[in-house]
């Protein structure tokens, strides 16, 4: 370990302070304690913001949600409003970790946490996201976990987060506080593709807080769910994953909003999917057909081509499901 300093404040105004002065902040602790343990993070301040009032779930009108940054992930999880109206997250939560993290990680750091990438975390390795300009490790080496879409020549980590795809999938909200005010950044913006710059991961300004994240409310009700495929049944990460929410009247697919995790840089909406399906019938075969449209735009790596065809068969199975005809 390594020398650092510890602060804990009760409002939002000694918060941005402290993070205008470079503070790292930190409440549930779950990923950064332990980048900090294996050296990957070398913050100098911690700002625990645990005690700010941002721990409340919140309807926003017809539908809507607010999730208070602090939420913990089990907490939003059992939540009865996002049980009921929006199953897609409280299934993401649940399929997310362990218990026991669950019950301590928040919302907001389950948002911002960091790739599960092994040569990111290795310190040893290089790692254009942890040592700008150092190289890839990844590119040529085991890169069966790592991601098929929205990569680039520096970086092909996936993003980890299983709400953040029903979050992308949901049109969700980020809502921010920083020393020059409040803003709100669509969740698809805020998580930012590698490109040329993997080592910036959000649009995020410095001593900015993320205070919330909303879900509008929609104007047509959705059925919703999520479906997780990884190699073991519990505490694991996505090889793949489908957020899907579905508005079907009078036999027709109104709306359509399905997103992947486990295999972009970062939660990807399914866009020609959803194309695919609004305006169609419910059937096996439209499914199918949709699905097939998932990887469009994939770039496999030595290890992860299986990803392409895993992808579209997630994708095909969580339609059949929220669509009920399975
Ligand atoms: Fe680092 Fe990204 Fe390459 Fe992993 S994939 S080694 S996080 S640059």
């Amino acid at each position: 370990m390594f020398p650092f300093s510890y602060t804990r404040v009760s409002t939002a105004h000694a918060a941005l302070a402290a993070g205008r002065r470079g503070g790292r902040y930190i409440a549930g602790g779950t990923t950064l304690v332990d980048l900090m343990r294996e050296t990957v993070e070398r913050p100098e301040t911690l700002v625990d913001i645990s005690a700010l009032p941002l721990r409340q779930i919140t309807t926003t009108g017809r539908g809507g949600l607010r999730i208070g940054a602090l939420v913990r992930m089990s907490e939003a999880a059992a939540h009865p409003v996002v049980r009921s109206t929006y199953p897609v997250i409280s299934e993401a939560l649940e399929l997310s970790a362990s218990a026991q993290l669950r019950n301590m990680a928040t919302i907001g750091g389950n948002v911002l946490q960091r790739t599960r990438c092994a040569y990111f975390r290795d310190v040893s390795a290089n790692c254009n996201k942890r040592t700008p300009g150092s190289g890839c490790a990844a590119r040529e080496g085991v890169n069966r976990s790592h991601a098929i879409l929205g990569t680039s020549a520096a970086c092909v980590a996936t993003h980890a987060s299983d709400v953040a795809v029903a979050f992308a999938a949901l049109d969700a909200v980020v809502h921010l506080e920083g020393p020059d005010g409040t803003r709100q950044v669509a969740l698809t913006d805020f998580l930012l593709k590698p490109g040329d710059t993997p080592d910036r991961e959000q649009d995020l300004r410095r001593g900015e807080l993320i205070t919330a994240v909303e879900v509008p409310a929609h104007p047509k009700p959705l059925r919703s769910g999520y479906l997780k495929v990884r190699d073991r049944q519990t505490y694991e990460f996505a090889l793949t994953s489908a957020a899907v929410a579905l508005n079907v009247q009078g036999g027709v697919i109104r709306a359509a909003k399905v997103a992947a995790g486990g295999v972009g840089t970062v939660p990807w909406r399914l866009s020609a999917v959803e194309e695919a399906l609004v305006g169609q019938r419910p059937s096996t075969a439209l499914w199918a057909a949709a699905a097939g449209r998932a990887a469009d735009g994939a770039i496999p790596l030595a290890h992860n081509g299986f990803k392409v065809e895993l992808l579209k068969r997630t994708v095909e199975r969580q339609l059949a499901v929220v669509g009920g005809t399975r």
